[in-house]
């Protein structure tokens, strides 16, 4: 007879009297095979340091600990502590902190190199790659879960991009990993998910750049999309004429659209117009 794992998010809910949240983004993988190919992703080392975003009832962290030095995972939801804490006994090297990743930064917990590792809340995908990839001790790598389509937009090559695809692709190289369906989370979602692995360079493609003006003049040549570069940048202050001319200069055609142009493409606009 096959033994039932009652570890399972549905019978732990029970077992607490908890149900799952879905405002907090909470789908937790019960597919263990799954759980294993986002460790072996991370190619952790006895010497990693490891920032958990939203552990949840503590599955992919139990999976990570045997192999790293430390993990310090971030949990906003309170009621999860309880389950979390039976679930990590003996887990020494697990530090269980109940916060809003939005609000920490990595420099409180880690003086030096680490990974991020997270089956990410969903609503905030966004604003935690921004968070993480503009805060002042970045990761060496992420490994995240994330919509299938947000993967594809992270991975996107010119001609798809958008301000998310350039504004991490600026810090790192984006690979999707694989693809992982909605049934192998509970409760399911409704859409399909994927793990990407980010390598962080280990200056951003934009270090000579002020990061936040780069990013403002991104905005600004996405802002409509179906407009070209010599309309969308106009709000600079230039008239058409001196923007097709500096464009020029550095070899980009200002009746491109800013979906086409890659991070180094953004880089000569820049210098190009300070
Ligand atoms: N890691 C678990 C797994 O793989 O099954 C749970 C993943 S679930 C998609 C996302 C987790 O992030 C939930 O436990 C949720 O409560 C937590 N979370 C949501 N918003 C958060 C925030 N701002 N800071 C920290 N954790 C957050």
């Amino acid at each position: 007879m096959v033994k039932k794992d009652t570890n399972l998010p549905k019978d732990l809910f029970n077992r607490y009297g908890l149900s799952p949240q879905k405002s907090l983004g909470q789908n937790f993988l019960t597919d263990s095979q799954i759980l294993s190919r986002i460790s072996s992703a991370a190619d952790l080392d006895p010497e990693d340091n490891i920032l958990e975003i939203g552990p949840g009832l503590g599955a992919l962290t139990k999976q990570l600990a045997p192999y790293v030095k430390r993990i310090v995972a971030i949990e906003i939801d309170d009621r999860l502590f309880p389950i979390l804490k039976d679930q990590l006994v003996g887990y020494e090297n697990v530090e269980l902190v109940h916060a809003d990743i939005l609000k920490m930064e990595p420099a409180d917990f880690f003086d030096s190199a680490y990974k991020v590792i997270a089956n990410v809340p969903y609503y905030i995908t966004g604003a935690i790659l921004r968070h993480i990839l503009s805060s002042n001790l970045k990761p060496a790598i992420m490994v995240l879960t994330v919509q299938q389509e947000v993967a594809e937009r992270l991975a996107a090559h010119p001609g798809q991009m958008s301000i998310l695809s350039t504004t991490v692709q600026m810090y790192a190289k984006v690979e999707v990993l694989f693809k992982i369906k909605a049934g192998a989370f509970w409760p399911r979602p409704d859409v399909d998910s994927a793990v990407v692995l980010l390598s962080l360079y280990e200056k951003s493609i934009v270090h000579s750049a002020d990061e936040q003006a780069f990013i403002r003049l991104v905005k600004l040549g996405f802002s409509q999309k179906r407009k070209q570069l010599q309309n969308n940048l106009r709000a600079l202050g230039y008239s058409r004429q001196e923007l097709m001319s500096h464009l020029a200069q550095v070899g980009i055609d200002g009746r491109r659209r800013a979906e086409t142009l890659s991070v180094e493409e953004w880089l000569d606009i820049y210098h190009a117009l300070s």
